[in-house]
């Protein structure tokens, strides 16, 4: 049992399996009190009963599927209403590997209300409290197919995407009020993500997947340094910076009174 400074409280969503849970363990590390959400709560209790043996937190766990309104609603009440949770991790997350003409769109809608409603209506609940209390964080789990529609399914990685604006916009309008937003990006993570959208992690070369505890440090460590977006397996940070300031130079053409000459005949 190991005990550190005490650092408010982290509600930390999709924490039964995967990164959400490696989350858990390292958050309670830190000193964060927790608050565990997801649909399964035999898993959820198993992730807390290892975290109150091995640190000097508090632990809750609430069951609830953030892709139905009336729990979702549950789950922003307590974001709303506990002015000690400083920390929300959105990371309940599904993904699609298959095109979308061979999906099921059922599926699809699930995985959008997942990926984006839920992180939205939770960001929008704790937001306000933040603000009040000028500090604390917001770390949205997004995907590195948010930089690569090629990969997996479009609407997979147009949520990620979302995630990934969402996140640099809400970084814009909170910085200057102490509060931190930061999107990570991973790889493909060995983690049960992938068996539940139909394709088994070994069948990736393994030379592209990492360990969930190496990919959760990873992306402590550029909270630590203060990214907004941080890309764990990103070699060259410049990499990155080039694409933003591409991006950014965009800006100044991208809305006049006229179409550019190219489309006038
Ligand atoms: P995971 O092990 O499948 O974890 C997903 C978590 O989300 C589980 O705790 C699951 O718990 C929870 N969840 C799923 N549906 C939910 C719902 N309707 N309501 C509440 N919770 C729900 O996968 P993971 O790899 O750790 O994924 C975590 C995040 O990382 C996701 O956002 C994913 O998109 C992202 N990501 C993963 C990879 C990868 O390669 N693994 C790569 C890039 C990004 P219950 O089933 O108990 O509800």
């Amino acid at each position: 049992m190991s005990s550190v400074q005490k650092q408010g409280k982290a509600l930390i969503t999709g924490a039964s399996t995967g990164i959400g849970a490696i989350y858990a363990d390292r958050l309670a590390k830190r000193g964060y009190d927790l608050i565990l959400v997801a649909r399964d709560e035999a898993k959820l209790n198993r992730v807390a009963d290892k975290i109150k043996a091995e640190y000097e937190v508090s632990v809750t766990v609430i069951s609830a599927d953030l892709t139905l309104k009336d729990e979702l609603a549950r789950i922003e009440s307590v974001l709303r209403s506990d002015s000690s949770i400083t920390l929300l991790v959105n990371n309940a997350g599904l993904g699609a590997v298959t095109k979308l003409a061979e999906s099921n769109i059922d599926d699809i809608e699930t995985m959008i209300s997942l990926n984006v409603i839920a992180l939205t209506r939770l960001s929008a609940a704790i937001t306000p409290g933040l603000i009040a209390s000028g500090h604390g964080a917001i770390i949205n789990i997004a995907s590195i197919v948010a930089l690569a529609p090629e990969l997996l399914n479009g609407a997979y990685s147009g949520s990620k995407a979302y995630v990934v604006n969402f996140t640099q916009s809400m970084h814009l309008e909170l910085a200057d009020k102490g509060i931190r937003v930061q999107a990570v990006l991973p790889g493909a993570i060995d983690t049960p993500f992938w068996d539940k959208s139909g394709m088994p992690v070994n069948h990736l070369p393994a030379q592209i997947v990492m360990n969930p505890e190496a990919l959760v440090d990873a992306a402590l460590a550029g909270f630590d340094m203060g990214e907004v977006i941080t890309i764990p397996s990103l070699p060259d940070l410049n990499d990155w910076n080039v694409l933003e300031n591409a991006r950014k130079a965009l800006a100044p053409n991208l809305s006049h009174t006229t179409p550019a000459s190219r489309y006038l005949s």
